[in-house]
């Protein structure tokens, strides 16, 4: 698995910020995500009422889509912006409380309780702190970790997920020699050896 020039490259949390400040989001999906709309029932698998964990949530409109299906939706993301706008561009109320368990932390959960964002970076999470998922939807979340964090934010995941829990995930496919990233190269077979 050579991903070349990229294994080096780190993007800083300050950077990522500074994409949502400048409105640099190329990666947001307005209409939401068609691979999510395809393989639904992948992820469902026939249950109801599940907890979906969206790792690096960005406003990702999918996480709307399923808690008005009646799960219960769970994500992280490092800017505030972000969860705010998810708020806000669905007209949601939320409130917005510390999480004493991580320095700074913030957590914003809808009036109706069935959406709450963590506004921290997801390596401060544990499962003692959002408890396991029954779902992840994984785009735009391992692809966007730096090369050197992966084997980090995989360990994270699989402590975060419950047995017969199922994990969707988006990667892309490029020449990692002609784009910097992010998004960035994951290869099947490194995919295999994160995840087992
Ligand atoms: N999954 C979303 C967003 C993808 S872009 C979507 O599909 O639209 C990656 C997001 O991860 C950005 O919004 C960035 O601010 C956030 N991010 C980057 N590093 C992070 C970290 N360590 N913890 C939490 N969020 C992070």
């Amino acid at each position: 698995s050579d991903i070349g020039s990229q294994k080096e490259r780190v993007v800083t949390e300050e950077e990522w910020l500074q994409k949502w400040e400048m409105g640099n989001i190329g990666f947001h999906k307005e209409q939401g995500h068609p691979l999510l709309q395809k393989y639904l029932d992948v992820l469902l698998n026939g249950r109801s009422g599940l907890r979906i964990f969206f790792p690096l949530c960005g406003k990702a409109v999918e996480m709307k889509w399923l808690a008005d299906m009646g799960h219960s939706v769970v994500g992280v993301e490092i800017s505030e912006q972000a969860v705010k706008e998810f708020f806000s561009e669905h007209s949601l109320p939320y409130c917005e409380e510390p999480v004493p368990e991580i320095t700074g932390a913030k957590m914003f959960q809808s009036t109706s309780g069935n959406i709450s964002l963590y506004c921290c970076s997801i390596y401060d999470l544990s499962s003692s702190i959002v408890g396991k998922f029954d779902g992840v939807w994984d785009r735009g979340a391992l692809v966007a970790v730096n090369p050197c964090d992966r084997q980090r934010y995989a360990s994270l995941m699989i402590n975060l997920v419950e047995k017969n829990s199922l994990y969707l995930l988006v990667t892309v496919s490029y020449d990692p020699n002609k784009h910097k990233g992010p998004p960035f190269y994951v290869p099947e077979s490194e995919i295999k050896s994160l995840f087992g």
